[in-house]
């Protein structure tokens, strides 16, 4: 079964290559931001939830990791490989990720981190922004997940990189390309 963590900075392109690499491979797209945005809309744990959204910090792990753990459990049974988008995001979740996957006789495959400079990222969530609704979507939030990414979440690539996984590529071109890239990696493992 082929499990994989897209990794980047926020603007990347994990979202928009998650959802074209787990069509093509069959896979279950588990979008961490998508699942707590999901959360906030309608779940009792919204309002908790948006409070950390909106300023740009890390949702509490005990929360998140429970919310992706279930969702993967759910795809392995029906037999289907996950891409994890957006998750881990620190040491505590990727240190308990490969205490799960242990536990469930499964191994982590790849770790695709999508590089771009953090100009042209935040050049595409501020375009993205004026459609997608996101409340963290503005300048503001904009640097604090940055910051947050760069405090929390970069560490993640030396813990990869130590377990061998680690494959980078450039996340700058355009959608196709970028798909491209990653069908290549994907289809050497
Ligand atoms: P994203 O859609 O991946 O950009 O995530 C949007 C926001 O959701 C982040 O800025 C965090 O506040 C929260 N979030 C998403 N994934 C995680 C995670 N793995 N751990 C903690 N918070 C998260």
């Amino acid at each position: 079964m082929t499990n994989l963590i897209f990794f980047g900075t926020p603007g990347a392109g994990k979202g928009t290559q998650a959802e074209l690499i787990s069509q093509k491979y069959n896979l279950t797209h588990l979008s961490s931001g998508h699942i707590l945005r999901a959360e906030m809309a309608a779940g009792e744990l919204g309002t908790e939830i948006k409070s950390y959204v909106d300023k740009g910090i890390l949702v509490p792990n005990e929360l998140v990791i429970a919310m992706m753990e279930k969702a993967a459990k759910t795809s392995w049974a029906n037999n289907q490989g996950v891409i994890f988008d957006g998750y881990p995001r620190n040491l505590e979740q990727a240190e308990s990720l490969q205490k799960f996957f242990a536990a469930n006789n499964l191994e982590l495959t790849a770790v695709i981190n999508l590089e771009i400079s953090e100009e042209e990222a935040k050049k595409r969530i501020l375009l993205r922004g004026q459609n997608s609704g996101r409340s963290d979507d503005n300048p503001e939030t904009i640097s604090e997940r940055f910051k947050t990414y760069h405090d929390q979440t970069k560490p993640l690539i030396d813990y990869y990189q130590n377990l061998s996984k680690i494959k980078t590529i450039d996340g700058a071109p355009d959608i196709e390309t970028v798909a491209k890239s990653i069908h290549q990696i994907i289809d050497n493992l």
